[in-house]
């Protein structure tokens, strides 16, 4: 055993990379939210050569096929009072950012044999949706099923969200979903074996403006119907909840004390290893290229590895899922938004539920390492596949939390990254059979909560797949409600 440490900032040992190969994780991405190394305050600096030196001996690959992890901006960690100071000019739409390193194709470490001729079950996107949906099939008996993901498990939405679960929704359906989803966390860690840090420590939701307050009060009786106990509090009531907090500008506020927090990445690695117990298939760093497209079916899926005919194909690719769509003829209405999260030093912990403004779409918890972890939408930001950082996330980010907690005004940001998230015109996913090509089944248009949603709606998909019985969700979100104009519109949306 190698006491040797690799990364001082997180304590990761020698030992503890050799056995995060040896457990699969095979390329620098995975090695990182394995181990955690890299996510300290040099942001890998002084370890990632030494790790990436481990994994070519150890796994036998050329130095040219360990590609390094995708460096998070700020360079240094920068004080929040500082960043905050910087201008933003709120009329304009943010740029670009810094692109990340997104490590997809040809990726050497992935395996050398082939991919199977056939299946009875491809679903495309190695994201929670995909990874949960074929955990559900395979206990359901339905182990033919392949999961294709073009990168690494976490390279999409689901390893960049923020974890959050809440019941707090503005539709009955939602707030059922949800409520199932938590009653699944809550078992997850003792049936699969994996440790998901599920702290049910409430959501606390603020609001500016009268308008924001009437849409908390309204939501909450819905809760109230539906056996929620949402409580809707006065700012001096909200500051019982969390002292910290100014309450400058706050009119009312909504808490629910059984939401919480997971920790993405083991939810998702979870999923992904018991369905593969039960002998599914998970190809990762390998991309959906085209569909074969005969008499009113898809028989087969192509990648860049491969043709693979199936009998069914899941859409589950989230903010791709319309340029996926797009290589069998079929139009999606999504959208996918960046949408900009960051990270701070660890400190002691003082923050119990998940803060939400709902009229800026800023939000934020600590995490059980101390952490500070937050988002904030942007008005601004224009429809596009575009994963990069900016300064001006960081600024607006740091300006609003330290008008609500201004005491962590001296806290540092550590790290920032973004997702997309997968937008629909009324926020809800799109679900079910596909128009003209029903073996293609849509699963994607999650918005900012499909983390959440994940467990119970793969709960209810796969029985609905398997025993091909009646369930009203999967003609609900259906693809043709948009040509019909049967929508159901969510407004309790962050951001
Ligand atoms: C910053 C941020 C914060 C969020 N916060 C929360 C939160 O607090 N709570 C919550 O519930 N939700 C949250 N969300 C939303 C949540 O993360 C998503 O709704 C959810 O992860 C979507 O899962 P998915 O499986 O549909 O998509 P993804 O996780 O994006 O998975 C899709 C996968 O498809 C793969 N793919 C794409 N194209 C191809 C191809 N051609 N071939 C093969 N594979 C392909 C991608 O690489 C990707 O891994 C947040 C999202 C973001 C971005």
């Amino acid at each position: 055993m190698s006491k040797s440490v690799l990364c001082t900032c997180e304590d990761v040992t020698l030992d503890d990379v050799r056995h995060a190969i040896d457990k699969g994780y095979r390329d620098i991405e995975s090695i990182k939210r394995y181990t955690g190394f890299g996510t300290g305050v040099c942001q890998g600096k002084s370890c990632l050569s030494a790790v990436a030196r481990t994994l070519a001996e150890r796994t036998g690959a050329s130095p040219g096929a360990v590609l390094p992890f995708t460096p998070r901006p700020p360079l240094h960690p920068v004080e929040m009072s500082l960043l905050g100071s910087v201008p933003v000019d709120e009329q304009r739409p943010p740029a670009g950012g810094v692109p990340p390193v997104i490590q997809v194709g040809s990726h050497a470490l992935r395996p050398p044999e082939p991919v199977p001729e056939k299946t009875r079950v491809v679903i495309i996107g190695g994201g929670i949706m995909g990874l949960a949906l074929a955990h559900n099939l395979a206990k359901l008996g339905c182990t033919d099923v392949l999961v294709l993901e073009r990168g690494y498990l976490c390279a999409g939405a689901s390893g960049r969200n923020g974890g959050g679960v809440r019941m707090q929704w503005s539709t009955p359906t939602n707030i059922e979903l949800a409520r199932r989803s938590i009653e699944l966390m809550k078992q997850f860690a003792g049936e699969m074996g994996i440790n998901v840090w599920l702290r049910q420590g409430g959501y606390l939701f603020l609001a500016r403006t009268e308008e924001m307050a009437e849409r908390l009060r309204t939501s909450a009786e819905l809760h109230n119907k539906h056996g929620v106990k949402t409580q809707i509090l006065s700012p001096g009531e909200g500051r019982d909840v969390v002292p910290e907090l100014t309450m400058k500008g706050v009119v009312a506020c909504a808490y629910h004390p059984d939401d919480g927090v997971i920790f993405p990445w083991p939810f998702l690695w979870g999923y992904a290893q018991a369905a593969q117990k039960r002998g599914v298939r998970v190809e990762t760093f390998t991309t959906v290229t085209g569909f074969e497209v005969s008499g009113g079916r898809v028989r087969a899926v192509e990648t860049d590895r491969g043709r693979i005919a199936c009998e069914t194909v899941v859409l589950a690719a989230g903010a791709w899922s319309p340029e996926v769509a797009k290589l069998a003829g079929v139009e999606l209405p999504n959208a996918p938004h960046r949408h900009e999260i960051l990270s701070t030093e660890p400190l002691k912990p003082f923050l119990t539920p998940l803060v939400s403004v709902l009229d800026s779409g800023l939000y934020f918890s600590q995490s059980m390492r101390g952490e500070i972890v937050g988002g904030m939408g942007d008005p601004r930001e224009p429809a596009g596949l575009n994963q990069g950082s900016t300064l001006r996330f960081l600024s607006r980010f740091s300006r609003a939390l330290t008008e609500q907690v201004p005491r962590l005004g001296h806290i540092k940001v550590l790290r920032q990254w973004a997702g997309c998230y997968d937008v629909t015109p009324d926020n809800n996913p799109v679900l079910g059979h596909t128009p003209g090509l029903p073996n293609m089944l849509q699963m994607s248009g999650f918005v900012g909560h499909g983390f959440m949603m994940a467990p119970a709606v793969s709960e209810r998909m796969a029985a609905w797949m398997v025993s091909d019985t009646q369930d009203d969700l999967f003609t609900r979100f259906d693809l043709d409600r948009f040509r019909t104009g049967r929508l159901e519109r969510e407004t309790m949306i962050i951001g």
